[in-house]
């Protein structure tokens, strides 16, 4: 039994890091005794193994995830004025990046099941000046990216992926081809946010895309617009993995397919544990993806959310709202954003989503703690 003044982790970094300190710390000290701390061997071989690993025909390694994104928007040459489609319901870097190069972000709305975008919501908002739409991959599974690339080949559109959180899912055609989420569009965009499944210990972020054309532009854009050695073609950006980080990310990028199936082992214990409850909805997952599960995302139905909250903690359970605010009420947005439907499902879930610890190290006894805890509070 779990005292009540136990406090557990939203996420175990700790617990992680732990179990491969002998890896990573010698990985570390090489890199320190090569002294080689930027572009050195570690970050083109990172590049390459995430190449294998997804299936992407290149990878480029990048400071952080929002990086990724901004560079990708200007590699495909995207201009003031032109209008960029992304979801109301996700983190904000995936729009600022679309208003910091002086586009329009347009709002469209989720689905309430899974919380991502589909081709419906987006075909609602395209107009003339629509050049590229931004699928958010929410909470670790893909977006419905079957219809959003048809409808997107017929309009002409750019497909950015925001992959940040669902690195390694993968997503199934009708088809049966299967290709892995960030390698669908023209280009995928990742973070390694310690927190994210792939997470290394500072920022760093990734493109991925299948164009020799792309890759060579996003290339050049994140090393200051430079195609030679003091030779700039374009106005760039500097942009780097450090080399420190790309000889962790070597370390774990071994261990991600176990952090998945972790992940997804202790998704299945809280679906097992509160599946009958009736004020909660648990994460739906779709039969088109697999769910990599950065978050375990409930929906509170009967508008106790906050009270939840506040109970689970009382006992020293954290639990977090991702996100409070749909993107189209965040004040830095308030003349920006053009809304390209009405948003209703993205207001409606800020009011009801909690997301329980998830992460690697998750034990079944912590887990039925929290499971007893919440089903004590949903039948009192
Ligand atoms: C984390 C995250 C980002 C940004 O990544 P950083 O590495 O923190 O810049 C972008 N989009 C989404 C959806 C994220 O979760």
């Amino acid at each position: 039994m779990i005292q009540s003044d136990t406090q557990i982790p939203m996420v175990d970094l700790k617990g992680q890091y732990l179990k491969i300190k002998p890896e990573i710390d010698s990985a570390i000290q090489d890199v320190i005794d090569s002294t080689s701390f930027i572009n050195g061997l570690p970050v083109g071989e990172f590049a390459n193994n995430l190449e294998s690993y997804t299936g992407a025909r290149h990878v480029i390694p990048v400071a952080n995830g929002t990086d990724a994104l901004q560079i990708a928007l200007m590699a495909l040459g995207l201009k003031p004025g032109d209008e960029v489609i992304v979801p109301a319901f996700t983190y904000i870097a995936s729009a600022e990046v679309i208003a910091l190069l002086g586009m329009v972000p347009v709002m469209v709305d989720v689905d309430y099941d899974n919380f991502n975008v589909s081709a419906a919501h987006i075909r609602k908002a395209i107009t003339n000046k629509t050049k590229a739409i931004i699928p958010v991959h929410l909470f670790g599974q893909s977006c419905p990216m079957e219809e959003i690339l048809q409808l997107a080949e017929a309009n002409d559109l750019y497909v950015i992926e925001d992959n940040a959180q669902s690195i390694g899912a993968v997503h199934t055609f009708t088809d049966g081809r299967e290709q892995q989420t960030g390698t669908m569009g023209h280009f995928g965009c990742t973070s390694f946010f310690p927190t994210k499944n792939l997470g290394c210990m500072g920022d760093g972020g990734a493109l991925m895309t299948n164009d020799d054309e792309l890759a060579f532009r996003a290339k050049m854009i994140a090393s200051h617009g430079q195609s030679k050695k003091y030779i700039h073609d374009v106005v760039g950006c500097n942009s780097r993995l450090d080399t420190i980080q790309a000889a962790i990310l070597n370390v774990k990028l071994h261990h991600l397919n176990d952090y998945i199936e972790a992940r997804q082992t202790a998704a299945n214990r809280y679906y097992e544990g509160l599946f009958d409850l009736p004020s909660l909805v648990l994460p739906r997952k779709m039969p088109y993806t697999t769910h990599v599960f950065h978050q375990f995302t409930l929906k509170v139905t009967d508008g106790s959310r906050d009270e939840l909250k506040t109970f689970l903690a009382s006992h020293g359970i954290p639990s977090m709202i991702y996100y409070p605010l749909p993107l189209q009420s965040q004040q830095a947005f308030a003349d920006i954003v053009r809304e390209g439907e009405q948003l209703n499902t993205s207001e409606l879930l800020c009011q009801q989503v909690l997301s329980l610890p998830m992460h690697t190290e998750l034990t079944e006894e912590v887990q039925n703690f929290i499971i007893e805890k919440i089903r004590e509070y949903a039948e009192q």
